[in-house]
């Protein structure tokens, strides 16, 4: 970049869309339109959006697999970004260094990993979106969370600016993670040597376990509320009596009461309803104040 900033939508008109449904994006399937949808090609025509908005004062948001979020019915208002172009999404591995772009699914990363006999990652079997959504929230299983294998992330900056943060400068929590820019670019994993055999073995126990007790047959975001400190939020929500409780074409599902399933013709306002009914029915029961673990934009 030349450190002349560009206009948005003007300079960009090869790589946004207007008024673009967001529902297909999302695993909830509901939701609105995003005001402009933006798909760079390269990382500098990333860095020329994230500048072009910051600079005109328009709201940019970044959507990763959309498996973690809530879209509201009335659509987003600003730019969408989505890091669909390959150079986002590229997986390379080096000794026991593994490199995602913060667009690569997951399961890709993962996959890529247990083939060069590298664990680690295996513990997140079944987790749905991208890599940089799974860092952001620090998204994990009883077996690990992402954070654990992380020795690098290169992030943007609300201003373009790019920087490389380390482990040693990065804090990880219960579905929580110190990372605030608005774009993480890159990650560099660093896993264990072990045999792919025995990897995969794991992975498919662990694999096995989660389809049976996850409703991954149905159109959800995962867990809804995170899980008190020592307490399972779906048996706290079981116990509320709630299973196969219905808002419209939304509901409690009955395999795991921590998620909302969503059925044809749902919206993201019959969600939130729900959601709102759950919280204020396991407040009334239990005493407990639930937390979100999804984003509800
Ligand atoms: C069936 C199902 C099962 C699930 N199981 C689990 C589970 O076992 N454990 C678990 O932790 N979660 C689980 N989830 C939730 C979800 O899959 C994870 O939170 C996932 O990591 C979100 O990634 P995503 O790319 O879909 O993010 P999105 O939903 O698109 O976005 C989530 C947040 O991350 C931000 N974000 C996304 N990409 C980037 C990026 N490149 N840079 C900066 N910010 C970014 C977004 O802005 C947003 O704030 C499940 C969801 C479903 C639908």
């Amino acid at each position: 970049m030349t450190g002349c900033v560009m206009s948005f939508p003007q300079d960009f008109s090869e790589i946004t869309r207007r008024d673009v449904p967001l529902a297909a994006y999302t695993w909830l399937k509901v939701g609105g339109p995003a005001q402009y949808l933006v798909e760079p090609r390269s990382a500098d025509e990333l860095v020329a959006v994230v500048q072009a908005a910051q600079h005109a004062g328009i709201q940019s948001r970044l959507l990763g697999g959309g498996s973690n979020v809530l879209v509201p019915d009335t659509g987003l208002s600003g730019i969408t970004l989505r890091l669909t172009h390959e150079c986002f999404s590229r997986v390379t591995i080096e000794a026991a260094i593994v490199r995602a772009g913060g667009g690569a699914l997951l399961s890709h990363a993962m996959s890529q990993s247990v083939a060069a006999g590298l664990a680690g990652l295996e513990n997140l079997v079944g987790i749905p979106g991208t890599v940089g959504g799974a860092l952001h929230g620090n998204a994990g299983t009883r077996y690990g969370e992402v954070g654990q294998y992380v020795r690098s992330v290169t992030v943007l900056n609300s201003a373009g600016e790019q920087c490389v943060r380390t482990e040693d400068e990065l804090t990880f929590g219960y579905r929580t993670s110190s990372i605030n820019e608005p774009v993480i670019l890159e990650v560099e994993f660093e896993l264990t040597p072990d045999d792919p055999d025995e990897i995969t073995r794991r992975m498919r126990k662990q694999w096995i376990i989660k389809k049976a007790t996850q409703p991954l047959s149905f159109q959800s975001a995962g867990c809804i509320f995170k899980n008190p400190r020592g307490l399972s939020t779906g048996a706290l929500i079981e116990q509320a009596g709630l299973k196969g409780t219905r808002v419209g074409q939304a509901e409690v599902s009955d395999r795991h009461a921590n998620f909302v399933v969503t059925h044809e013709g749902a919206t993201a306002t019959e969600v939130r309803t729900l959601i709102d009914l759950i919280r204020s029915k396991v407040t009334e029961i239990h005493g407990v104040d639930l937390e979100l673990e999804i984003q509800v934009w």
